[in-house]
């Protein structure tokens, strides 16, 4: 009896390990591109220039944190089809996450705040819930806006069936989130917060 509960201990033990070990492969998105620039503001910033900086800061630290990246756009004249940066599959190598990177816009100029979606409708869904709450919490913290988490019926999240979060760290019509957006400072804090948001939310 004690020699069962044993190895059913030391099973356990074994999964879990092996669960734990295997390598996260980040898949970054850099929202828009090309001909669709996203969101703009009047002196002219682009949501898609600004995401793919963000993108290639959080390409840098995810490396720096362990991870493997795939980044589904690296050039600012790319522009992507929803099938082209999204459907990707789980597979038994890696535990991957998705981040999709966007800034929101609005008439008023004086809007503020962060919004994350997933997708309940996506397998792995449960994760990418958890996972958006996770990076909105710490978006709060962060720049003192709010933090929406939604269920958003977007196709590139139900494409996936990896967890998936867009992420919307700011407005690019708030000239106060567009001078954090080019703060190096600011897209390593935001940077990090993913890393480590990732980190904490293991399946
Ligand atoms: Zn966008």
């Amino acid at each position: 009896m004690i020699k069962r509960i044993l190895i059913a201990i030391l099973a356990l033990l074994l999964t879990s390990t092996n669960t734990y070990s295997q390598k996260i492969k980040l898949i970054i998105d850099a929202g828009h591109g090309g001909k669709d620039f996203g969101a703009k503001n009047n002196a002219g910033d682009k949501e898609s220039d600004l995401c793919l900086v963000m993108a290639e800061v959080l390409q840098k630290y995810a490396l720096e944190n362990g991870m493997e990246v795939l980044m589904t756009r690296t050039k600012k004249e790319q522009t992507l089809t929803h099938e082209q940066r999204s459907g990707y599959k789980a597979d038994k190598i890696y535990k991957y996450y998705y981040i999709s990177l966007h800034m929101d816009k609005d008439k008023k100029a004086s809007t503020r705040g962060n919004k994350l979606y997933y997708c309940s409708k996506a397998v792995n869904s449960g994760v990418g819930m958890k996972l958006a709450e996770r990076i909105g919490k710490g978006l709060e913290k962060l720049n003192g806006n709010k933090s929406v988490t939604e269920d958003k019926d977007a196709v590139i999240l139900k494409r996936n069936t990896v967890p998936s979060v867009m992420v919307y760290y700011g407005h690019v019509t708030n000239p106060q989130d567009v001078k954090l957006a080019k703060d190096p400072a600011y897209q390593r804090e935001v940077c990090m917060l993913i890393i480590r948001s990732i980190m904490e939310t293991r399946y």
